[in-house]
């Protein structure tokens, strides 16, 4: 038994967390659909989720953690005219759909893995996943929730509706939903407009498809976490989770499908994730307020004026509650920054401190303060600022004021190392190494810059002009403005 609580979505409250089956915890965790790079705020959402994920391991639980890859059936709109994204992108690069997804996939792994997330112990795709979709489409269509019009099947949320509640995880009410809902033209395949497609018949130019007992075509988006779910995690299990925007249709749809076939609530605890925002908008691809998250390491970007490494991000993250809406500006990430080296440097300058007398402060309710914070729905930033008053201790020992226990330094310097690297899963190292990086490179590339300055004055065009074609052939681009030259490196 332990003293965490969690908000569920579902009630609107902190609830105590009481696994289904003791001592063991199912976790379900939305993934990307892998048709671009992903940005700085869907890392958030996955960030928050491996807080939660190291928490549980640590308090003892032995969770399974499934987060599964969308590589399919993700249609803007259910309507007919709307295209899968990933078929889309395949089609605009003119490149096979499956090249799509594996470049997009390693994206998301390989910057998932700069933040130091651990990865989940099941990762299910949903190309992979098509025979259990239709399968559970077959069984909703069996209890009479799934209509088929043309080679399509339709989920019948009116039908569900009269004997579930649909929309009480988003708190929407159907006639609600019907009310706010325009009659548009090209959507008389579905008896009602809140209807949603489980399976869609392929367009002949649809290159991803799948044989059915329906038509040729392809699963709708969610039916995939249901199928996949309900595989490796049971018909009813412990976190759903993803971000919050995806708390509605995306969630409330999978209750719908769960509930129609397994006449149980599919999820005890709903988590959501809240959102990230650039300079106080919302960030988005269309209008350009919008981050790659390797931008903000190299520093090529026109957001910030230097680069900030992924722990320092990673750390700016983890000071806000992940339910609370987060502002990322350059003024917040270079206080995260001091904050981290700070917090970072009392670690190491702890080792160096020799033990003499005893402390007044506290190690003991510090530590039960620590995981008082952890227990309150994850509450990081309670947490960083207990751990900030250990730091603020350890300045004082650096310059010789009070002093410190042998076993008082052993719980201090064994809690901090937990809860820094193990809970929050921060690492020690990157931040100087990468800055240094990345202040070597482009002191080099001054050094050549000037180089070339000099070429021209003394009349040498060529080498200046191999100086910037050799650059730029390693994908650094010399830009000649009026008086001075600037440069910007091409990520590759
Ligand atoms: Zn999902």
């Amino acid at each position: 038994m332990t003293n965490l609580k969690v908000y569920n979505t579902l009630n609107s409250k902190k609830e105590k967390f009481i696994p289904i089956t003791d001592g063991k915890v199912g976790m379900y965790i939305c993934g990307p659909t892998v048709y671009s790079n992903i940005h700085l705020g869907n890392c958030r959402t996955f960030i928050s989720f491996d807080l939660i994920y190291r928490y549980l391991k640590h308090l003892g639980f032995k969770v399974r953690y499934v987060r599964n890859i969308t590589d399919a059936g993700h249609l803007e709109n259910d309507e007919d005219v709307s295209e899968d994204k990933i078929v889309k992108k395949a089609r605009l690069e003119n490149l096979e759909p499956m090249e799509i997804v594996q470049r997009y996939t390693l994206d998301f792994h390989d910057t998932l893995a700069k933040f130091n997330t651990l990865p989940p112990s099941i990762e299910p795709t949903a190309t992979g996943h098509i025979v259990e979709q239709i399968e559970f489409i077959k069984k909703i269509i069996k209890e009479g929730f799934g209509y088929e019009v043309n080679g399509s099947i339709y989920f019948d949320v009116h039908k569900f509706n009269m004997s579930n509640n649909y929309g009480k995880l988003s708190g929407r009410k159907l006639e609600d939903l019907v009310h706010n809902t325009r009659s548009l033209e090209g959507q008389n395949d579905k008896k009602n407009p809140q209807d949603f497609a489980l399976w869609k018949k392929a367009e002949p130019r649809h290159i991803m498809r799948w044989n059915s007992p329906w038509s040729d075509g392809f699963p709708g988006w969610h039916l995939e976490c249901t199928a996949m779910s309900t595989k490796y995690l049971g018909e009813s299990f412990d976190i759903h989770g993803g971000g919050l925007d995806l708390k509605f249709p995306h969630h409330e749809c999978e209750i719908a499908q769960a509930e129609s076939v397994n006449k149980k609530p599919p999820v005890k605890y709903w988590l959501h994730a809240n959102m990230m925002t650039l300079d106080g908008k919302k960030m988005a691809k269309s209008t350009g307020n919008n981050i790659l998250p390797s931008d903000v390491f190299s520093g090529n970007n026109n957001k910030f004026s230097k680069p900030f490494s992924p722990s320092v991000v990673k750390f700016f993250f983890l000071q806000a509650h992940y339910r609370s809406i987060l502002d990322i500006s350059e003024v917040a990430l270079s206080a995260s920054e001091k904050g981290y080296n700070k917090l970072i440097g009392a670690i190491k300058t702890l080792d160096s401190i020799t033990e003499k007398g005893k402390a007044k402060f506290n190690i003991n309710k510090w530590n039960e303060d620590c995981y008082k914070a952890m227990d309150d729905d994850f509450n990081s930033p309670v947490l960083i600022a207990n751990l900030f008053e250990a730091v603020k201790l350890i300045n004082k020992l650096k310059t010789n004021e009070g002093s410190l226990s042998k076993d008082q330094k052993l719980i201090l310097s064994t809690q901090l190392n937990l809860f820094v690297f193990e809970i929050l899963g921060l690492k020690s190292n990157d931040s100087s190494k990468s800055n240094n990086q990345s202040n070597t490179l482009e002191e080099a590339i001054k050094l050549l810059m000037k180089l070339r300055h000099n070429a021209r004055l003394n009349k040498d065009f060529k080498t200046a002009d191999l100086i910037r074609d050799e650059l730029s052939s390693i994908g650094i681009n010399l830009k000649d403005e009026k008086e001075n030259s600037s440069f910007s490196i091409t990520r590759k």
